[in-house]
């Protein structure tokens, strides 16, 4: 299998741009690896200076968001124009944190993801159940339709470039990391439903994170499962662990 694996953190609304020029220059020594695709995905006001801090090495500046709309009355928004400009590649889509404190809906998560595509911006898009689907048996069905909107009018030659976060919302910021059965479980069946919704070339070119509670501890067994391809991080993406989560095949 040829997919090389994308490793991402996720800084929340973490580091002021002061320390994010930190946290990039202590990070940088420690996530060089050619085998994977290292990004950080930052606070919108962080995305500057990172970007400066991180020139000449391997890590990729991402957003945690922008608007769907190209430019206009929108205030407090962050445009993919914005973006694009300022040399981003990647934008985490439809996290569950969006979802749940800020309204998105998967309809929104499609627009974006269009808009993203229209751009030339790769999106990270997340799906994930609650622990009360878990307990209910409904997390696949659930996750298949996440999938299914967030994909509506996508083309196979832009899904196959696309990057979906498998979250379980139970798993984020716990401590409380799926099993390496479960996470395989979801990931395969998300691989299926493009399978599904496009064909075998699209399945198998399209790369599939894990995120929820990823440490140096969990990542190598998550990340040599066959429909994992690396891993979006929250914590971990803060501290010098995050060298060792890159590092996860060494
Ligand atoms: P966590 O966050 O690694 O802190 O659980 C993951 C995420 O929300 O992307």
């Amino acid at each position: 299998m040829s997919r090389k694996k994308i490793i991402a953190g996720n800084w929340k609304m973490n580091m002021t741009p002061s320390e994010a020029v930190e946290l990039v220059n202590t990070l940088k020594p420690l996530v060089a690896n050619d085998d994977v695709d290292v990004v950080f995905c930052v606070p919108a006001i962080d995305i500057i200076p990172a970007m400066e801090a991180a020139k000449g090495t391997n890590i990729h500046i991402g957003a945690e968001n922008m608007y769907y709309e190209d430019k206009g009355a929108y205030t407090g928004e962050i445009s993919p124009a914005m973006l694009k400009d300022a040399g981003v590649n990647y934008v985490v889509i439809g996290h569950s944190e969006r979802r749940e404190y800020f309204a998105e809906t998967d309809e929104t998560v499609n627009k974006k993801v269009l808009k993203a595509f229209e751009y030339g911006i790769t999106p990270i898009v997340c799906c994930g159940e609650s622990l009360t689907q878990r307990e209910q048996g409904i997390t696949l069905d659930w996750i298949r339709q996440q999938i299914k909107i967030a994909f509506l009018g996508i083309p196979a030659e832009n899904a196959a470039k696309a990057v979906i976060a498998y979250e379980p919302i139970w798993a984020i910021g716990t401590g409380k990391v799926a099993t390496t059965e479960q996470a395989q479980e979801v990931c395969s069946a998300i691989r299926s439903c493009i399978l599904e919704i496009y064909d075998e070339a699209t399945a198998e070119a399209i790369r599939i994170q894990y995120g929820g509670s990823v440490s140096a501890a969990s990542a190598p067994e998550l990340f040599a499962q066959p429909d994992i391809d690396g891993g979006l991080v929250g914590g971990a993406s803060l501290k010098p662990e995050f060298g060792k989560i890159v590092n996860y095949n060494k």
